[in-house]
């Protein structure tokens, strides 16, 4: 079935509506596989230089404003996000299949990210600043007065997740991120959600203009991936990239950028199966509520979330046999929730015929199917740790609400176990942490996990992430593309940043953040000793 349209929309470059010269794409609504809302016009390859060239010119200027006028920035876009919120929310339901709930979450948590890095943005402090004075008498020789600031980087290509239409998309943390650096944003629109995108487009483009900014400090581009994104990555014009996804768009486009005449950082984030270990003693409590909360932890967003529980480790003997006879009984009566695209939908379906198809993995438990198009029962299938081992197409992410348990029969197979793991997102582990043997078994296990893992966790569910100061999510690869860094939370900023070194430069001529009297207020790292502002 397809609805009429009212009209066509357009990318959104440099402040104007920019018709695109290489067709056009509607949304999906995903649960009647019908195509829906107006369409919007995909931008030809040539036509990128338009957003890249602007966004370069705009640095010039973006990158000099001070604290105040970034941060007040970030807050409007916030605040026009947070007025558009009703229509954005259903934008998101219409395009995605997400529930309500998650769509109201998701927005709150955008327009919070925004308003968190106005704070970062505000504080200064990611600027790094470290002021060594010169010392004229030193010997044998004497040293210089040197400075230290942290700059932008340049314009920044982000793409946005499907999984994430509003938190890791147009305005989410890559995007907040990048412009609380002081860098420019040139946004690939994801072709799954085209109306939310411009809905939020336009929300940022508007605080573009109230705040008095260049217009090309934020662009929305619509077009195809193969063409537009990697013309966006290709253009020398463009400094970084940040992007959520699939780990063979992400490994694509760390491929293209070091082919660059001038190769560039990618901030990719891919993909992860986040390892939830059970001790024995956690299989001796309740195991009735283990296995409840992880099925909605397998199920909730259709298993489409990033921290999504891939494989579960379970111990052999009796209270693991009744723990996975209690998964079976919860998953059986949970149905399959709409998933985001057919493609992303038959793409799991196949995963899981893959699997189906090992020697030495077993279907263990099968949930309903949903009563909408592209919503496949929720599946949990077992192995033991040697088949795991020695099988890797096992350790391949299936994006969805599949699980592998995996039956293990003494603590050094699950060392083995963590030393054959690829970089992840989140470890959990579940404990009695009063008990003695694995709280010495959990000791050794996270002395191993932090070197494979971003983020390790104890007694909860790694689905849901902290947006803030401490969070980290990321991971060595194929996790991320470059494990030293976060995509969520405060440090997400240091992403788009290099340190400059400035030698005996006089007092005049310092930038700001440099000066003797400190004008900004800021945080200060002065002759080895932290300095507070005094206000
Ligand atoms: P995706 O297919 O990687 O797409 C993400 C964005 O990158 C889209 O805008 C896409 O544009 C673009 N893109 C993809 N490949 C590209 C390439 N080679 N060159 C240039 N641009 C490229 O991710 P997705 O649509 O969000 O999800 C698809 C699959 O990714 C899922 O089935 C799942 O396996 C995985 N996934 C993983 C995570 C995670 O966090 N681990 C999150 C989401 C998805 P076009 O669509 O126009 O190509």
């Amino acid at each position: 079935m397809v609805e009429t349209t009212v009209k066509t929309l357009n990318s959104l470059v440099n402040g104007t509506s920019l018709p695109g010269e290489a067709g056009t794409v509607r949304g999906v609504d995903p649960a009647r596989n019908a195509e829906t809302g107006p369409e919007f016009t995909l931008l030809a390859e040539s036509q990128v230089e338009e957003a890249t060239r602007a966004a370069a010119e705009a640095f010039e200027s973006y990158r000099r404003t001070d604290p105040e006028t970034r941060s007040a920035f970030l807050r409007t876009a916030a605040d026009r996000l947070e007025e558009s919120g009703e229509a954005i929310v259903e934008s998101v339901q219409i395009e995605t299949g997400l529930p309500e709930g998650r769509a109201r979450g998701e927005l709150a948590r955008t327009v919070g990210q925004l308003r968190l890095f106005a704070r970062v943005a505000e504080a200064g402090d990611y600027l790094g600043v470290r002021i060594e004075p010169a010392l004229p008498e030193r010997t044998p020789l004497p040293r210089p007065d040197l400075r230290q600031r942290k700059l932008p980087l340049g314009p920044v290509a982000v793409f946005g997740a499907s999984n994430f239409p509003l938190a890791f998309s147009v305005g989410g943390g890559d995007t907040a991120s990048a412009l609380a650096a002081g860098c420019p944003v040139v946004f690939k629109a994801h072709n799954a959600h085209p109306g939310t995108a411009q809905l939020v487009g336009r929300a940022i483009t508007q605080a573009v203009e109230e705040n008095g900014l260049h217009p090309g400090t934020f662009s929305l581009l619509y077009g195809r991936g193969s063409a537009v994104g990697q013309a966006l990555v290709r253009d020398p014009r463009i400094k970084a990239v940040g992007f959520t996804g699939s780990r063979s768009g992400g490994t694509s486009l760390m491929e293209t950028a070091a082919a660059r005449e001038v190769p560039i950082p990618v901030y990719a984030e891919m993909s992860s199966i986040n390892p939830i270990f059970l001790l024995p003693s956690a299989v001796r409590g309740d195991r009735k509520k283990l296995a409840a909360d992880f099925v909605a932890s397998l199920n909730g967003s259709a298993g489409q979330l990033c921290t999504a529980p891939g494989l579960l480790l379970v111990p052999s003997g009796e209270d693991g046999d009744d723990f996975v006879r209690q998964v079976v009984e919860e998953l059986t009566s949970t149905s399959g929730l709409t998933m985001l695209t057919s493609g992303i939908c038959n793409a799991r379906v196949e995963g899981e015929e893959r699997l189906r198809g090992v020697s030495g993995v077993e279907a263990a438990a099968q949930g309903q199917a949903g009563s909408t198009e592209n919503a496949p029962a929720p599946a949990v299938y077992s192995t033991d740790v040697e088949t795991f081992l020695s099988t890797p197409e096992l350790s391949d992410e299936i994006f969805g609400a599949v699980c592998l348990i995996i039956r293990y029969d003494s603590d050094e197979r699950l060392l083995d176990f963590v030393d054959g793991l690829e970089g992840q997102l989140t470890a959990t582990l579940h404990l009695d942490a009063e008990d003695g043997d694995d709280a010495a078994a959990a000791g050794r296990l996270l002395e191993r996990l932090e070197l494979t893992v971003g983020r390790i966790l104890f007694n909860g569910w790694p689905t849901g992430v902290d947006v803030g100061d401490a969070i980290v999510h990321g991971g060595p690869y194929p996790a991320t593309s470059d494990g030293r860094s976060t995509s969520v939370g405060t440090l997400a900023i240091e992403r788009f940043l290099r340190p400059v070194a400035y030698q005996n430069v006089p007092e005049g001529l310092r930038p700001t953040e440099l000066r003797d009297e400190n004008p900004w207020d800021l945080v200060r790292r002065v002759d080895g000793e932290y300095q507070l502002p005094e206000s």
